[in-house]
């Protein structure tokens, strides 16, 4: 193994930090973890031959989903981007209106937007936590907006601005109490993407549960998967029964009768990925403490490596550390497509932040506040090998 001294350059420093966090590898980016009953379950639910729209396993994954994240009502989809779909939908999204998201998210925050007929407005982000800026945000709607009639209105297209949604960027939450008060006083609702951060908390409450709103995603790189699914979250009773009906073809529950009041989708969870859920939402704390123990051990191992640091749960925060995050120091933006090509080609999976939204063709015309820090962070963020397996774990 090379010394971390000053002669070696920075790639090969963090080759060196993540071989001795997390050994020789190869090692993938993330992947899945089945340790539980996922066996025993998806038998079960072959042996009954209810894989599909009707079983057990899809209304004990919502009950069991509902006590770990502390909300009332959880209805499980097809995957996190029909329940970011459903939710904005419910929140009362249309055609024309706008909605506020951050730049540095994954594409489908701005893509759910877009399936309601409306216009992503584009938020910044703060380092200390990568997801919206609250205090930025407020501003920006101080300077920008209006209200009429009890609408939040941009000024300078004249359409609503309906919806904000934070997103909780690899697991670490962002500065709820600001948006939420930002979002209060300005009349626009609030639907979290906590698509990331399953077992994430805001000041000892759950992610995903301070919205009108909240939506989990359970696809194969997620803390848990289902193979693909998802979770609206939400305390109204009214809202989830809403959400269940139209996830569920919007059909009139009758004995043998076809009859839909309203357009619906096949957005329904199958029950053998709810099979899949219930186990791993048993393995979860199990795979929360190794996803912290394995943070611990970069932390460790990156510590003298100068120039970079590992991204931390935001004060009073605690993260699931989804994905394990590095940041290049402000000034280091050359070096991270040099760090990306060092580790890769040393079998360690790493992966930049995700191209920023208005920086996509078919979104570059949204609206947008400056996005200076997004465009900073987005140049200086490294995924590193995050997945469960490779700090066990047993509790
Ligand atoms: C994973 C993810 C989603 C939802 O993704 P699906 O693949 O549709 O389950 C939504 N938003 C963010 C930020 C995500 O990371």
């Amino acid at each position: 193994m090379k010394s971390g001294g000053l002669l070696t350059t920075l790639p090969d420093r963090v080759v060196d930090a993540i071989r001795s966090a997390i050994g020789s590898g190869p090692s993938v980016l993330h992947e899945p973890t089945f340790s539980g009953n996922e066996w025993l379950y998806l038998k079960e639910c072959l042996d009954s031959t209810f894989v599909s729209s009707v079983g057990k396993f899809v209304d004990r994954f919502e009950d069991d989903l509902a006590r770990f994240t502390g909300v009332k009502h959880a209805v499980a989809v097809v995957n996190g981007t029909a329940a970011l779909h459903i939710a904005l939908k419910l929140a009362g999204v249309k055609a024309d209106d706008e909605v506020m998201i951050p730049a540095l998210t994954f594409v489908a925050t701005a893509n759910a937007v877009t399936y309601c007929g409306a216009t992503p407005h584009l938020v910044d982000s703060e380092v200390r936590t990568l997801g919206i800026d609250a205090d930025k945000l407020r501003d920006y709607l101080r300077e920008h907006t209006e209200q009429r009639a009890g609408q939040c209105v941009n000024r300078a297209t004249g359409r609503v601005i309906r919806a904000v949604i934070p997103m909780h960027t690899f697991g670490h939450p962002v500065d709820l109490d600001g948006l939420l008060a930002a979002a209060h006083d300005y009349n626009i609702a609030v639907v979290e993407d906590a698509a990331e951060s399953l077992g994430s908390y805001y000041h000892g409450r759950h992610t995903g549960t301070f919205g009108l709103m909240g939506t989990l995603s359970f696809n194969g790189n997620k803390t848990i998967t289902t193979g693909g699914g998802g979770a609206i979250l939400t305390d109204d009773a009214a809202l989830a029964r809403h959400a269940k009906h139209l996830t569920t073809t919007a059909k009139l529950p009758h004995a043998w009768e076809y009859r839909h009041d309203e357009i619906g989708y096949n957005y329904r969870l199958p029950n053998l990925n709810a099979a899949l859920g219930c186990a791993q939402l048993e393995q979860l704390p199990a795979l929360l403490a190794s996803k912290r123990k394995l943070f611990e051990r970069y932390q460790a191992a990156f510590a003298p490596v100068v120039g970079v640091r590992m991204v931390a749960e935001p004060e009073a925060c605690r993260s699931n550390y989804w994905l394990q995050t590095l940041l290049l120091a402000a000034g280091q933006e050359s070096q991270r497509d040099l760090v990306l090509k060092a580790t890769n080609a040393a079998g360690f999976m790493t992966r930049p932040a995700w191209v920023l939204m208005h920086e996509l063709a078919h979104f570059k015309d949204c609206p947008c506040m400056d996005l200076a820090v997004a465009e900073s962070l987005s140049r200086r963020l490294i995924n590193l090998p995050s997945s469960a397996g490779l700090a066990p774990v047993a509790l």
